[in-house]
Order: C-alpha cells, then structure tokens, then sequence
C-alpha cells in the first residue's frame, strides 16, 4: 500500500513537532517541559555558542570576546556579528500561537506569564529547539527571520 506524506513548513522551516496539552493544543514537547528545554538550552551553549549570557553588556565591552568568537564563526566583523541576534533568525519562532505554548508552559501562579516573555523578549528557537532571547545569537544563525503572524500567514498561503 502506498501513502502521501504531507510537511509543513513555515518560511521553508520545518513546523516542530507537536505535543497536546490538557485544553488540546499543540505546542514543542520543550515549550511545556521544562526540563527537556534546559536540556536543549545547554545542548544550544555547549555545541552551537547560544549566548551571550547577559546582552544588556554589549555596549560595556563586557560581551565582545562572545562578538569576536561569533564574528570569527561566521568571518565577518564584529559590528557585522552584533547585527546577528535571534530576533531576526529564520528560527525564531514568535507567532501568536507559539506565544501562547510558551505561556501555558510557564504557568499563571500569580503572574501574567505574557508579562515574562515581554520581559525576556523570549520566542522559540525551531532548529534547537528551545525557548531563546531575542538580542542573543548562536552559530546556527540564519537571516529571514522571525517568523512571526504575517510571515507564518503568507507561508500558509504560499501552500494552499
Ligand atoms: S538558531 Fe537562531 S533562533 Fe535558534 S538559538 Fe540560534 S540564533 Fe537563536
């Protein structure tokens, strides 16, 4: 017997695979599990550079051996590099209903889990699979990004 195998991609980025929760949504097994997203977070830091561990030290100079590894990484320069965040990566994911994964992920125990990924600007990195700052990079950095409602929108459209 034969069968047609049908993927979706969003932007030419493969959609992750999905777990169910309790209200029947889906959302990346690492959206809910924290755990499993500290596992690929340091999987991200050891073998792929995800950092630096506090951007808001760019402007001191406190970051620039990060800049300089990452520059080297991908042979440009430094003010090239600093250009090179998440937050404009064909990875991250920060679509509205990935937002809402990584809300009901974090929980409600007294505070507005929006209120944190606000805070922490913090989307969904679809490659490593983890939850990822928006003004940190690693070396698996590629343009086009995010993929965000529109992009999301007009890549379900590309298909249909
Ligand atoms: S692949 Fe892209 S979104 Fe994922 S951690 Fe690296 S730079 Fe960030």
């Amino acid at each position: 017997m034969s069968g047609i195998t049908l993927t979706i991609s969003l932007g030419g980025m493969p959609v992750d695979k999905m777990k169910q929760n309790d209200e029947g949504k889906t959302c990346p097994p690492a959206t809910q599990d924290i755990d499993l997203n500290l596992e690929n977070r340091k999987e991200a830091i050891d073998e792929y550079d995800y950092g630096p561990l506090n951007p808001g030290l760019d402007d001191s100079g406190q970051n620039d051996d990060f800049w300089m590894k990452i520059a080297n990484e991908f042979n440009t320069n430094v003010e090239a590099a600093l250009e090179s965040r998440c937050a404009n990566c064909a990875a991250f994911n920060i679509t509205s209903d990935m937002q809402d994964c990584i809300a009901k992920g974090i929980g409600d125990d007294g505070s507005d889990p929006y209120d944190a990924i606000d805070a922490g600007d913090i989307g969904y990195c679809q490659f490593l699979k983890f939850k990822c700052a928006s003004q940190r990079v690693c070396n698996a950095w590629v343009s086009g990004g995010p993929i965000d409602d529109e992009s999301q929108s007009a890549s379900e459209k590309d298909i249909l």
